[in-house]
């Protein structure tokens, strides 16, 4: 067989991706009929695709890539790892320096007294670790009947069997028997989509309340955690009204239930402090992280877990691990990441300088027809897509229709932003520049005059 490179015309490239590759979250056999955008490269904020199109990427790949493109720093940590030490586990006694140095960096990096580290590789095996190890926390403590996880819905928390079921996603539950036992799930502080008269704080407060309900119901002798994003990503970027978290809090503290803040999104600069429970004042007993970790340059994740909690675990052999846990390779690129991530001030400016720029000019999309709201905290924004601001209203075809229209007008106009449903969502490399802000905005309207367009030719709206 001949050599597969990017050299490749892209339909031949297309027609082994469509025969080969089984792709995630996609009806891969609509994806033949269309075939896939193939993406080579990528510098900066930018993407190049096969065809030589350039392409802002204002979603950082999927969240995470927030030190941007075409860092050679991490490609040599990378190598250099290699080169000493590619593999080696930390399991049965044994440690090594990369999961060592970076297990220090984010006990300095994190806040309050989350000072231990257990590691995986991805988002999801990190909140599956969670599950067991807040069970088993309980357990040590003589309360294992103290078990169940309360989520919520339109959370997200990953794709595998516990992850998911922890997130509120019915398509995904629909799909493989989930969720678990003893996972229960309460409403989301959506304001502008199930608010309706209420004020935001009024809202955002009762939703908040459901918790207490909840733990009320389920009896809080059989409570052992709470786990939200801080603002919910993959759910459509929604932040939540300013009453909620100072709520939740609260009644985390008065029941004893552990919270776990999941940060694979938030975390590493994204809402212009180094974690969203800094931005929003949240003190999690555990903290889930992945994404900005390694800004997407390798596979890591893991959970950031309060001295309390470590004091438990580690009087007992949590049986519980990845062959990847801690790797070398991965842990090197992470560090590095955050090296520089810290010493080019980066998330620094993202929250005193780009983020302020980004909001103004993000806000200003409200003066669209199609745009109901425009909401953003730090560099993760969204807007709702509505047929009738004033109420607010969702379009009569199905959600999503709008989104989808929307985001392959983005993609049309060299612009990649994600569909939540009708909410169109942004989350840009952190080093974007003010003149790329200007870009994004000024494509993001192109799209939504098209979109609007195109709704109205087809009776959508
Ligand atoms: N938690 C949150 C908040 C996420 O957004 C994601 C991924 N989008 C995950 C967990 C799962 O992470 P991964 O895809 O790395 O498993």
């Amino acid at each position: 067989m001949n050599m597969i490179t990017n050299h490749m015309p892209t339909a031949e490239l297309q027609a082994l991706d469509a025969a080969h590759h089984m792709h995630p979250f996609t009806t891969n056999n609509e994806l033949a009929e269309k075939g896939a955008r193939i993406i080579t490269r990528a510098k900066g904020v930018t993407l190049t695709d096969s065809e030589g199109n350039e392409i802002l990427d204002a979603m950082a790949g999927l969240w995470c890539v927030n030190l941007g493109y075409g860092r050679d720093e991490l490609a040599e940590a990378a190598m250099r790892q290699m080169k000493e030490l590619p593999y080696y586990n930390t399991f049965f006694m044994t440690s090594h320096v990369p999961a060592i140095a970076l297990s220090t960096k984010l006990a300095e990096l994190a806040p309050g007294n989350l000072n231990h580290t257990f590691f995986a590789s991805s988002g999801s095996e990190a909140n599956d670790t969670n599950i067991r190890l807040v069970r088993t926390y309980w357990a040590e403590l003589g309360k294992p009947e103290k078990k169940v996880i309360i989520a919520r819905k339109n959370g997200y928390h990953g794709s595998s069997v516990g992850s998911a079921s922890l997130g509120g996603m019915k398509p995904m539950h629909a799909q493989g028997g989930l969720p678990i036992p003893d996972v229960h799930h309460i409403d989301q502080p959506y304001w502008y989509g199930e608010g309706g008269d209420k004020s935001p704080e009024e809202f955002g407060l009762e939703r908040a309340q459901q918790l207490e309900q909840a733990i009320h119901e389920i009896g809080e002798d059989r409570v052992a955690a709470f786990i939200a994003e801080p603002i919910q990503g993959a759910g459509g970027v929604i932040i939540p009204p300013s009453t909620y978290w100072p709520e939740i809090q609260r009644i985390c503290d008065k029941y004893e239930i552990l919270l776990i803040a999941d940060e694979v999104i938030t975390g590493f600069g994204r809402t212009g402090n180094w974690f969203a429970s800094q931005t929003f004042d949240i003190k999690p007993d555990i903290m889930t992280i992945a994404k900005g970790l390694s800004s997407g340059y390798a596979p890591i994740g893991g959970s950031i877990v309060s001295d309390e909690v470590a004091k438990v675990m580690d009087a007992c052999e949590f049986v519980h691990g990845y062959t990847y846990s801690g790797h070398p390779v991965a842990c090197a690129v992470a560090l590095e990441n955050l090296r520089i991530l810290d010493e080019e001030k980066v998330v620094e400016r993202a929250g005193a300088e780009t983020a302020p720029y980004m909001r103004q000019k993000w806000e200003s999309l409200t003066d669209h027809p199609l745009v109901g709201e425009a909401t953003i905290s730090g560099l993760m924004g969204s807007i709702a897509l509505t047929p009738d601001k004033a109420s607010r209203a969702a379009f009569a075809a199905d959600s999503g229709t709008a989104g989808y229209i929307c985001r392959e007008s983005c993609f049309a106009n060299s612009l990649v932003m994600r569909h939540t449903g009708d909410r169109m969502v942004v989350s840009p490399p952190l080093v974007i520049t003010k003149s790329e802000i200007d870009t994004l905005v000024d494509r993001a309207w192109k799209a939504l005059d098209q979109t609007h367009k195109r709704l109205t030719d087809e009776g959508l709206m």
